[in-house]
């Protein structure tokens, strides 16, 4: 091999080097600026910091304004399908507009023991608003409660799990989006839109969503709605079903609540 064939065949070799590196250059460069996450802005603030009830509220705010939705799971320690839709949708999330609060494990005492409440009278949803003088569950309601007055939230998801289906067993919640107030339009309208949606693919009559209206003094949608104006809902599912069944329909009542409001596309 002469040395003017050397030469071109090192050009050629530094040439390929030159192309690849381009076109990872390229690669990492559109990623990066089509990368959604980097318009997302998030940020957690710590609920009961130093206590056995400490846990997370997690912000995700879009560059564009728009409205804010709450989003609560593991308020009841043994729910745990809303617990896991919460997070796989924090892992995924991406949002067109507004900010999404999301407290995935509400009652961390309780879903470290498996169990509603540590005790009756410390069960969350019984004890909102809370004091935010208080110890314990009180004031864990408390916290939660200034987030809610706190962040001109439009509405509020409260996710939960019950042992049995409503359209079976009345004394239970399962397959129920539960209302506090039947004569409220904006409440009636985006339940319909809901069980209309979640019912859509629903393939067993059991599996299918009732709206039903039981105001419950102490849960949170209750003391939103009668505090601070705030509307929301609790969502239920049956936990007679199997685990990723009803993770997916608490994953399906969050993408459905944010479409509603446009959060999502
Ligand atoms: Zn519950």
């Amino acid at each position: 091999m002469n040395s003017s064939s050397r030469i071109f065949l090192r050009n050629k070799y530094y040439l390929f080097i030159l192309v690849i590196l381009s076109i990872l250059w390229q690669t990492l460069f559109c990623l990066g600026s089509t990368n959604d996450s980097e318009s997302l802005f998030r940020t957690e603030i710590i609920v009961c910091r130093d206590t056995d009830y400490q846990t997370n509220a997690y912000f995700y705010s879009s560059e564009q304004e728009g409205p804010t939705v709450m989003i609560m799971a593991g308020v009841h320690g043994d729910e745990l399908a809303g617990i896991e839709a919460a997070k796989q949708f924090m892992e995924n999330i991406k949002l067109e507009r507004g900010t999404v609060i999301i407290i995935p494990e509400a009652n961390k005492e309780a879903i470290d023991h498996r169990v509603r409440a540590i005790s009756p009278e410390e069960d969350l949803n019984r004890n909102y608003p809370g004091d935010l003088t208080s110890e314990g569950i009180k004031r864990l309601a408390g916290e939660i409660f200034e987030i809610l007055k706190n962040n001109e939230i439009d509405f509020l998801l409260d996710l939960h799990e019950s042992v049995d289906y409503y359209n079976k067993n009345s004394s239970f919640y399962g397959q129920t989006i539960v209302l506090d107030d039947n004569e409220n339009h904006f409440l009636n309208r985006i339940a319909g839109y809901l069980v209309n949606k979640l019912n859509s693919s629903v393939v067993s009559p059991e599996d299918m969503f009732d709206v039903i209206v039981k105001p419950i003094a102490g849960s949170s949608t209750y003391e939103a709605l009668n505090h601070l104006e705030i509307c929301g809902i609790t969502f239920e599912t049956c936990n007679k079903m199997d685990y990723k069944k009803r993770v997916d329909f608490h994953y399906q009542c969050i993408e459905n609540v944010l479409a509603y409001f446009d959060v999502i596309n």
